[in-house]
């Protein structure tokens, strides 16, 4: 299946000068949202994934259908202010400022076996942050998996010598 018919490009979002990939008609759409989903449940198959790690929002969407198709739990990765319980912490710089996402202290198992699943790979930035705070669990990063990979970006720079899947690159 041709997934990147299900993608809208919108240009100048959210400033002037961002081509914006929108993946909401994939999601929008029964047969492309079940291939995509079905192409990362095959992919952690192969690597004995014991949990679904994604960061909000849209990590969520792509996530939880894996992690319900493989029976195995979900945690997510969310901006400061937003899990209820203890959490751990991880801080890093964007082009402009800086960004801070968190975990709950108990939602990764030392030893498990975790798959991270986002939208989109672009600078890398969110990932590098969620393969820290998994790590620092003592969870063992055992695959990536995107929709999307900007390569210009060379977000996989970041990811050298982990098992990584992109279904779409532009
Ligand atoms: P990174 O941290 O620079 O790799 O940016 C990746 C994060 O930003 C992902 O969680 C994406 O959801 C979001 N993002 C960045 N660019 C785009 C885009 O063009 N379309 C959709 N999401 C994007």
């Amino acid at each position: 299946m041709d997934l990147k018919k299900y993608v809208a490009l919108v240009e100048d979002y959210p400033k002037p000068g961002i081509k914006f990939r929108d993946i909401t008609p994939l999601m929008g759409n029964g047969e492309a949202y079940k291939y995509a989903t079905d192409k990362v449940v095959e992919f952690a198959k192969e690597h004995n994934i014991d949990l679904v790690v994604g960061p909000e929002a849209r990590g969520f969407i792509f996530g939880c259908p894996v992690s319900y198709a493989l029976g195995v739990g979900f945690a997510p990765v969310r901006k400061p202010g937003k899990l209820p319980r203890e959490v751990i912490e991880y801080a890093y710089d964007l082009e402009y400022g800086s960004n801070v996402l968190c975990m709950h202290k108990d939602s990764v198992k030392p030893g498990q076996r975790v798959l991270i699943v986002d939208d989109l790979l672009a600078t890398g930035g969110t990932i590098e942050a969620t393969v820290k705070l998994i790590e620092e669990l003592g969870g063992v990063v055992a695959g990536l998996a995107f929709l999307i990979e900007l390569e210009d970006l060379k977000g996989k720079e970041k990811l050298e010598g982990y098992p990584v899947l992109t279904l779409m690159k532009y």
